[in-house]
């Protein structure tokens, strides 16, 4: 089973990929929806980071979470997500999760380019459509992370053991790759 984070953002286009792939998932919205289930991967989709962070500490579902991402559960970030799983974000002064050996920037294509979409070689899977929100991008990266996909010479997709984060949404595209390549790690 996939838990799909769902207190705030697009969780459901991510539950909605996952039944086209044939994947059960389940929303997580308190505590007690990770309790005494066989978790085998968690969603972390996109929103606002912020509120998404501040919410996951205001109903006492940060550490629990926290715990299941420390302790290997595969877990796949987009764009919000992305932002929670960071060890560092250059402009802004949260931590989150403090999972994945990244500094990442928020907002980073600015308000003139919040939204696009391009086409771009994601590792292992070939072209893959990207659908861009008001998106960071990766600054830095540690050794231990394995860069995935670049656009413009910036780093947008990438992995660190059991983590795995876009700065894109593929849930907002018709291409079921990325998600194909995450349960991958979910059920190997
Ligand atoms: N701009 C949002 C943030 O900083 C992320 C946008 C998204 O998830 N689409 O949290």
């Amino acid at each position: 089973m996939i838990g799909v984070l769902a207190l705030q953002g697009g969780f459901i286009e991510h539950i909605d990929m996952l039944k086209r792939l044939g994947a059960d998932s389940f929303e997580i919205r308190k505590e007690q929806d990770i309790h005494n289930k066989k978790i085998d991967g968690i969603i972390l989709p996109g929103g606002e980071s912020t509120v998404i962070g501040k919410l996951l500490k205001e109903i006492g579902l940060f550490d629990g979470l926290k715990k299941l991402i420390d302790d290997g559960t595969p877990v796949f970030g987009t764009c919000a997500g992305l932002i929670l799983l960071a060890k560092k974000i250059e402009n802004d002064d949260n931590v989150w999760f403090n999972a994945m050996d990244i500094c990442v920037k928020r907002n980073a294509y600015g308000r003139q380019l919040g939204s696009f979409n391009t086409i771009a070689d994601f590792e292992n899977i070939g072209k893959v459509p990207m659908t861009f929100i008001r998106a960071p991008y990766i600054t830095k990266a540690g050794d231990n992370v394995r860069v995935l996909a670049k656009y413009k010479d910036k780093i947008i997709a990438a992995e660190q053991n059991n983590i795995l984060v876009t700065a894109f949404h593929p849930e907002l595209t018709d291409d079921l790759r990325v998600h194909e390549y995450f349960l991958k790690k979910c059920f190997k």
